[in-house]
């Protein structure tokens, strides 16, 4: 069976039934939420995470398929979540027995989150959910979602508050879930629409007004700069490397024929891969030094860099794939005779995704710019 390149483009149920089992052995096995407290259904570990990450890293496993959850819902609801959110829902989230989605972006709310239209509406001792969410991965599979609501039409900021919502239970009945088509054919991500989902208060996080507030912990995990370290793992179609690893051109250079050798031959080619290498490597480190208290002055300098700086490497490292593939770049999965199965293609279409997820590119400059560097505020 051939496994997509990333938990957001599992398309199938196969795929997810293999990636789920792999999940639950690696936590059964203490791999993943090692820095969770126990009650949490965590290992009761600290600074454990990265250790396994690299361990599962380095014996070539797949990727973990609750991405979403791990990445984001869990750290959120370890933070500031109440005694049910995290006892009963984060043992079964590590443990893959539910999987994940995140449902902020919305379709007149996506850098300009705080726009968020989708209403949670008291009703009686809990809440009821109306509205419209876009560009959710993982919703045609997930049990759960995090969502960011309003909760008052007067205030932008202090109007919103943040939940978390049943969406297998609730299909075709207030919750609909429509698949989008990726420019690669995959789907990936959804349409989500709500249509008075009745969800009791207890799945309300944080305080009413406060969704705002809870929701940049998430992003500044989303981002790779939370102060919980997300499990992950592994590869996806890719057995050797991860895919848009700038070491894996090396390799891709040295089995490409060129003339009577390959392209590896050429001294303007290597100097352009190594170039890549040592952004990589560069970026590495500068998420190293986002570990050390003392040079963190401001606590989204380093943090918010991983994402805005591999997003742009694994841009470059897939755009120089097809340049050394050459012609057969054009050939894609399911070709006999596309290079590497077809990998490097589909994931330079997928590459152009990563600058826009997780907030943009540009906006993360804004931020840097603006709430880092003290810069007049763009307009
Ligand atoms: C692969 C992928 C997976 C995703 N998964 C999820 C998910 O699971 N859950 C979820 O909630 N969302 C998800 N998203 C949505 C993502 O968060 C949004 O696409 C992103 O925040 C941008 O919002 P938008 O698409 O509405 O673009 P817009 O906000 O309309 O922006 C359009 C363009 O204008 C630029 N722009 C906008 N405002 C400014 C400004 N002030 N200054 C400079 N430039 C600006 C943007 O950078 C962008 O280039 C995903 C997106 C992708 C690509």
């Amino acid at each position: 069976m051939r496994l997509p390149q990333s938990a957001i483009e599992l398309m199938h149920r196969e795929q997810l039934e293999y990636l789920r089992d792999w999940q639950r052995q690696a936590y059964e096995a203490g791999l993943v939420g090692c820095d969770y407290p126990q009650a949490s259904g965590g290992g009761g570990r600290s600074h454990c995470q990265r250790i396994a990450n690299q361990e599962m890293q380095r014996a070539g496993r797949p990727f973990l398929p609750n991405i979403l959850g791990l990445g984001m819902a869990a750290p959120t609801l370890q933070i500031h979540g109440n005694d049910f959110q995290r006892e009963t829902l984060l043992p079964r989230l590590f443990s893959c027995a539910d999987i994940w989605c995140q449902g902020f972006s919305e379709p007149g709310a996506g850098s300009d989150l705080a726009n968020v239209q989708t209403r949670a509406e008291r009703h009686g001792d809990g809440w009821r959910i109306t509205g419209h969410k876009v560009w959710t991965s993982l919703a045609h599979f997930a049990d759960w979602m995090i969502l960011l609501a309003r909760t008052d039409r007067e205030r932008k900021y202090q109007g919103m508050t943040y939940f978390v919502v049943p969406i297998s239970a609730n299909l075709d009945e207030t919750v609909r879930v429509r698949p989008l088509i990726k420019i690669t054919g995959e789907t990936g991500f959804n349409e989500v629409f709500f249509d008075g989902l009745e969800i009791p208060d207890h799945y309300r996080v944080g305080e009413i007004g406060q969704g705002w507030e809870v929701a940049q912990t998430t992003l500044l995990h989303e981002r790779g700069g939370g102060p919980m370290v997300t499990p992950s793992s592994g590869h996806g179609g890719t057995p050797e490397r991860a895919l848009g690893d700038a070491y894996a051109l090396l390799d891709l250079a040295r089995r490409t024929p060129r003339g009577a050798g390959t392209a590896a031959d050429d001294p303007v080619l290597r100097d352009r891969i190594m170039q890549l290498i040592i952004r990589q490597e560069g970026s590495k480190q500068g998420a190293r030094r986002a570990r050390v208290p003392a040079l963190c002055d401001h606590p989204m300098r380093l943090a918010l860099q991983p994402k805005l700086v591999m997003s742009e490497i694994r841009q470059d490292v897939c755009a120089l794939a097809m340049e050394i593939q050459g012609a057969a770049a054009s050939l894609s999965i399911g070709d006999a005779h596309a290079p590497d199965g077809g990998e490097w293609t589909l994931g330079y279409l997928n590459s152009y995704g990563v600058t826009i997820a997780a907030g943009s590119n540009e906006i993360q400059r804004n931020i840097l710019g603006e709430r880092v560097l003290g810069l007049a505020k763009s307009k």
